[in-house]
Parts: C-alpha cells; structure tokens; sequence
C-alpha cells in the first residue's frame, strides 16, 4: 500500500473541527486501522492508498459538516461504501478523507402499500434483502457480492446476473438523498412512478461513482416475489453454439431472470474450492438459465420452450435444478467462482457489447488468450451481453490454477486489456456494464466516448463540485 499522500495535507487542520461533529472515535488515522480502508476488491493492491483520516458520520447532518469543513481547505473527500468495487473506486489517491457510509446502517421503512424501501446508504445489500423479504416483497438485483452497501450499489449502478429481466439498479431507485460537494442536503424525488418535473438531477447521481456527492438516503421501488424458480445447466461442445443460443431464447419470447455463460475449468475449480457438484462435465461451454414465473404452469411452459430452442442448437444435454437444495448448489458455484480463482487474478473486467455480439468477442478474448500465451477465463451476463473476462497472473493446468512469473504476465495484462477494449469498441460496447470506470479504467474512457461527452462530464462535475474536492482522480482528471 501506497504511503499516505501529502497532496491532502491540510487535514491536520481540520481533525480537530471534523472529530468536534462526528467524535473523536469517528476519526482516526492510527495506520492499523485505517489501513483496510485504503483498497477496495481490485485484486492489485499497488493502486491502494493509506487514508490520512477516515471519518464515519452518523447521519446526513454530520456528512454535510463534514464536507463543508474539507471544502473550506480544499481537502480531498472519498466515499466509501463496502468497498468491494473492482475498479478503486474508493481508493484515496489523492489523499485527504475517506468518508465511510457504515454508521447509516438502518432500513428505515418497508412500505408494503406503495412497494417501496426506504434504506440508508450503509445497508449491506445483504441486511436490505432480508428487509424487503421479511416484508413480503422482492428487490431482483443481485450483485455478486452481498457485503455491498445500498449507497455504492446506487453510486456505481450496479448490475449483476437478474438484469436481463429487471434491469440494473438504475430502475429501482426512486428517491435520493445526497450531499453535495458544497455540503447541500438535496432530496430528490420520493416515493413516484414518474416525474417530468425539470431536469432529472436523481439518475445524475446514479453510477456517478461519488464524483458528485454522497448518497446518505435511497428510495427503493420493490416488486411482488414470483413464486416459481428454476434454474437449467446446458453443456455444448464449443463456445459458439452455446452464445448463439443466448439471443434465439430472448427471440422466442421467454425473458429469463439470468442467463449466464460459464467455461468448463473455472466450474472445475470452484467445485473443488467450495466442495459441491456442478450437474455436468459435459462439454466445453455451459449456459446456465435462469427462470421466474408467477406459476409452475408458466415455469414449465418456458422451461420447455428454453429447451427446445437449446436442443436445435445442438446442447449436449439439458439439466433442470427444480429443488431447492439443487438450485442451491448450482447457484453457490456460479456465485464462488470469483472466490476459487482470486488468488490468480490480475483484473475482472465488465465489458458490455451488444448482446448478439458476445460470441465474437468471447471468441477474440480465446484469440487474444493464444496469442499471449494466457489464461484468460471469461464468463457472465451472457443476455445482458455482459462479459466477465479474467485476465490471470496463472495457468490453468491438470484441473489445477498454477501461478506463473510477474515477467511473464504484468506487461501482457495491459496489452490484453487494451485489445479487449478495442474490440469492445468496435461492436458498438463500453469498456464498464456494471462495476465503473474509477481509478483503473480511467485511461480508457476516451476509447469509447468521444471528447466532447468527456468535457460535458467535466463540465457537470464542475458545477456540483467547483473545488474538484470529492472522489478526484477517478472516471476522468
Ligand atoms: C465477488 C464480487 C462480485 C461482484 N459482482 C458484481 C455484479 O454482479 N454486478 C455489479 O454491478 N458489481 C459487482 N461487483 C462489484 C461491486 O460489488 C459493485 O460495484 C458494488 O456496487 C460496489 O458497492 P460498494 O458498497 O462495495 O462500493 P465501494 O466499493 O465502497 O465504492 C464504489 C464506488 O462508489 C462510491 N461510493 C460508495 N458509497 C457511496 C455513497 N454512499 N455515496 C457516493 N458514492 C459512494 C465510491 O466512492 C466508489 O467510487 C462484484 C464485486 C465482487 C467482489
């Protein structure tokens, strides 16, 4: 971890107003604490930065004192959530504070009437779904990672496997309360289906990444839980019929929760990581289809045409998870395969294409992966046209991840990255559909967006954030 910067040095200046509204207790920099809030999941640690102060308000009041104080010395202030961002977004590059969300952690209401939330932005997204199925309803997405706060799901619009049907978390927050760079409390809109009532200043703030303000508050619409699950395993020999198969489902009318695309090795390692059995070994490439229905008639109906539309495409098989307990298993191993190969991972990236382009692209990762001489592994959102490829400081080898030399991979990563995003660019894709551009992806935005959608990005920060004080250095300098 990078030492503490002393680009924000003015916060020995002000700890003694910042402790005077949180407590004393609420600020520290003593490093063996603070240091675990100096990194998010970016698996290199050399992009992490040691805070100078991390402060932990207890209430949108506090924030906005908060930030007034750092504003008035140009100090630098970093938002941070659960912090298990892919892209360092949380990271303090520039110094300063990191202003940790984890005291909001209450969900406030559960509104069965209106079927809305009403949740601080330190709800773990775990403690919220237990909420919201404890009142009767269901809130569909479902980033991979459970330990999220409600606040960086809302300020990274967050995706996950369900967006297929219900779409990301842009299409669930109604309502927002932030705090803006100038230390504002802004409420912006409530508890409403529609709104054309003035610039939309709500859905500017999500996926802004906390360049422009700290979500303290969110408005959640939720829905009624369907009653009928089922998940279907269908191996094929090779990749191309098994994402060719991906836009024929959508085109024979049936919406699936999830469909998600998974090769053979990392399903073989997580197995053995976590110690349950995937249903098949057939085959090289699997999908992996998810369904909801209102009832088991309907389940069967679109299981039925799903397999029918797999078969004519050549599926070595289909396997139909119908029980819970097999569900489970199926869906812990799709869930833990970022577990199982951590430890040889350089970089998840979230390229989205169109979704009739997944194929090609998946097939140029495997020409790039040749041509390196990398593993590189590559699963994901195969309708959202989502794709998780894995760029790897390991092989795979005998069933088994074995680690190969820095020398052998730490230039070729940005090669690799740089000729995915190419690629990505060419089928009409963004380098980010879900986790953001931060720290890591900065480099690239101007790959995929020209230059005048950047200077009008800069332009908008600027007017929220005239001293350039809060998150800096992330999605663009
Ligand atoms: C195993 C694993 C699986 C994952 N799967 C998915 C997936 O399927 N889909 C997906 O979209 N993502 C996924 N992610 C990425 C990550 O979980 C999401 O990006 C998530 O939304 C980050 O939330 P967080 O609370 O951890 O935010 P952090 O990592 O703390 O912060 C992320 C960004 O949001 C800002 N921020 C945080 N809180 C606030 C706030 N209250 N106000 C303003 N800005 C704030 C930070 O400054 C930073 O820029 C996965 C990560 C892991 C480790």
């Amino acid at each position: 971890m990078k030492a503490r910067s002393d680009k924000g040095s003015g916060v020995n200046a002000i700890r003694g107003a910042i402790e005077a509204v949180v407590g004393r207790e609420n600020a520290f920099s003593d490093p063996e604490k603070s240091c675990d809030y100096g990194h998010d999941e970016f698996s290199l640690r050399e992009i992490a930065c040691e805070p100078e102060l991390v402060v932990k308000p207890g209430s949108a009041a506090e924030v906005a004192e908060v930030i007034k104080i750092a504003g008035a010395h140009g100090v630098p202030v970093t938002p941070r959530g659960g912090a298990t961002g892919l892209c360092g977004g949380c990271v303090p590059v520039c110094g300063g504070l990191v202003l940790s969300l984890e005291r909001l952690d209450r969900v406030l209401e559960i509104d069965a009437d209106n079927q809305m939330a009403v949740t601080e932005a330190g709800v773990r997204l775990s403690a919220f779904s237990k909420a919201v199925e404890e009142g009767g309803l269901y809130f569909p997405p479902h980033p991979g990672d459970e330990s999220a706060m409600m606040g960086g799901l809302v300020a990274t619009n967050a995706g996950g496997s369900r967006a297929v049907k219900y779409g990301t978390i842009r299409n669930y927050v109604r309502g927002l309360e932030v705090v803006t760079p100038t230390g504002d409390i802004l409420r912006l809109g409530g508890k409403l289906e529609k709104s054309s009532t003035g610039y939309n200043l709500m859905h500017l703030f999500i996926g802004s990444e906390g360049t422009l303000g700290v979500v303290t508050k969110a408005t959640i619409h939720l829905i009624t839980r369907p009653s009928a699950m089922r998940s279907i395993v269908v191996p094929f020999e090779t990749l191309e019929p098994a994402l060719e198969t991906v836009p024929l489902i959508m085109k024979r009318g049936v919406v699936p929760l999830a469909v998600e695309f998974l090769e053979i090795e990392p399903i073989t390692l997580t197995e053995a990581h976590i110690r349950k059995k995937w249903p098949t070994k057939l085959g090289t490439t699997h999908l992996l289809v998810i369904l909801d229905a209102a009832t088991e008639e309907e389940m069967d109906r679109l299981s039925e045409a799903v397999a029918e539309v797999c078969v004519g495409k050549g599926a070595l098989d289909i396997f139909i998870a119908d029980t819970p307990s097999k569900q489970e298993e199926v869906l812990a191993i799709r869930s833990k395969i970022y577990d199982a190969i951590k430890a040889g991972t350089v970089e998840i990236l979230d390229i989205a294409v169109p979704r009739a382009e997944v194929a090609g692209h998946v097939r140029k990762v495997r020409e790039v992966a040749a041509r390196y001489g990398m593993w590189l592994p590559t699963f994901g959102h195969a309708a959202d046209g989502n794709v998780h490829t894995h760029i790897m400081k390991a092989r795979y080898e005998g069933g088994q991840m074995v680690p190969v030399p820095e020398s052998e991979w730490r230039d070729k990563a940005d090669q690799v990255r740089e000729e995915l995003f190419r690629d990505c660019r060419e089928r009409g894709g963004v380098i980010s559909g879900e986790h953001g551009i931060g720290l890591v992806k900065k480099p690239y935005l101007s790959l995929v967006l020209d230059e005048r959608q950047i200077e009008l990005m800069r332009g908008i920060k600027k007017v929220f954030d005239p001293r350039g004080i809060m998150n800096p250095g992330k999605i663009f300098d």
